[in-house]
């Protein structure tokens, strides 16, 4: 099997899974007093050290969610509890679900939220979003990088504007986290949302950072866990196993080499594009359309051939209308059903016969869905 889903999810590194092993023993409850207890505590404080150091922020200023779904629900929801007075949000045409779906929900409540429209390659309109800020505006929330596109939007910019205009500013980092460095502090973010499955880590486990000061209200109530700001019981196995995945050898250069050659490779292929930056994007990442074929008749014989990729993104559920991520960088209609997602493991480079088999089955099955469909690539079409 050649696994090419890594935006989705990854497999547990070798490493992270001795790490976790080597703790199966501590198992006390962080809360409790005595030495077993203790104990777990002193992981979970550890890796809070770890993790806070990786992107230049105070032990103080994490928060350990179930992962990044509730990291950037918490971000949302707890900074308007802790903030009745301003109503007003502002994000990216591109944001996850977890960001989009829960500023539909925070608009049934009377927010106003201001969806910021992005280029052909996918990087958000920055002066769009200037031009939106206002007095009561209460958070702007820009990803770093995209989950089906793969384009890297600009953080610093975008962070100097809210800074400017005093306004909180979140990033979702998920599909950045470990593979592009960040400083939250010279950077300027307010808050930053991550994720351990998608870098070798378990999943069930992320963080919230907070910078030091910002108001957020919890979501979860209950005994009181991370500082009063999430309840329940910490996931400590979950917890070691994220702080452990930062220290994986990723190899950048190798699979960005590896990855730009089937992109110029499948670009070969009549009615083939590739979506997003060619320049700007995560090293791991290719995303294609073809013209005229369904992309996951496309995905399915792939995977008979043992060649695992998705359509579009596997957190999309309207699959129907398309991907907002490629309605958004207005690709055409003859392209819009027709897109996968190549996403490269960060941990281990494709060997050529791999990079080889993964291009030629590319090219064969596009071939053949390409002869079977109505719509010829290059012949003009009334549909
Ligand atoms: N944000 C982005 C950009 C993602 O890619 C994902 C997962 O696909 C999430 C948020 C949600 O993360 P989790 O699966 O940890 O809830």
């Amino acid at each position: 099997m050649i696994y090419l889903d890594n935006a989705a999810t990854t497999y547990l590194a070798e490493e992270v899974k001795k790490e976790i092993a080597s703790n199966f023993g501590v198992f006390g409850n962080p809360s409790s007093r005595h030495s077993s207890g203790k104990e777990a505590r002193i992981e979970i404080e550890n890796a809070r050290d770890k993790l806070a150091k990786f992107i230049g922020a105070k032990s103080g200023e994490i928060i350990f969610t179930s992962g990044a779904t509730e990291s950037n629900n918490l971000a949302i929801k707890g900074l308007a509890l802790a903030n009745p007075k301003k109503k007003h949000i502002i994000v990216s045409a591109i944001e996850h679900p977890s960001i989009l779906e829960t500023c539909s929900a925070m608009k049934k409540q009377g927010y106003k939220i201001d969806i910021i429209p992005v280029d052909s390659e996918g990087i958000v309109k920055v002066d769009e979003i200037r031009k939106n800020i206002g007095k009561n505006t209460l958070l702007v929330s820009v990803m770093h990088a995209n989950n089906e596109i793969g384009t890297i939007q600009p953080i610093e910019e975008i962070a100097k504007i809210c800074r400017a205009k005093k306004v909180l500013f979140h990033v979702d980092a998920v599909q950045s986290f470990a593979k592009i460095p960040i400083n939250v502090n010279s950077i300027g973010v307010d808050l930053l949302s991550v994720s351990g499955h998608k870098i070798n880590a378990m999943k069930g486990i992320g963080f919230l950072y907070v910078r030091k000061g910002v108001k957020i209200y919890p979501l979860v109530n209950g005994g009181g866990q991370e500082d009063n700001f999430r309840s329940g019981t910490e996931n400590v196995l979950g917890i070691i196993s994220l702080a452990k995945a930062i220290d994986l050898k990723r190899y950048e250069f190798e699979v960005r080499n590896s990855r730009d050659r089937i992109i110029k490779e499948i670009l070969k292929i009549p009615g083939a594009r590739l979506d997003g930056s060619q320049s700007n994007r995560l090293y791991n990442n290719a995303c294609f359309s073809f013209y005229g074929i369904e992309g996951e008749s496309l995905q399915m014989l792939l995977d008979e051939e043992g060649i695992l990729v998705s359509t579009g993104s596997a957190c999309s559920s309207n699959k129907l209308a398309g991907s907002h991520v490629l309605r958004a960088i207005g690709v055409n209609k003859f392209y819009l059903n027709g897109s996968i997602r190549v996403s490269l493991d960060s941990l281990k480079v494709l060997t050529k016969e791999e990079e080889n088999f993964v291009i030629q089955k590319i090219k064969e099955n596009v071939e053949k869905l390409s002869k079977i469909s109505p719509f010829k690539f290059g012949v003009k079409s009334n549909g």
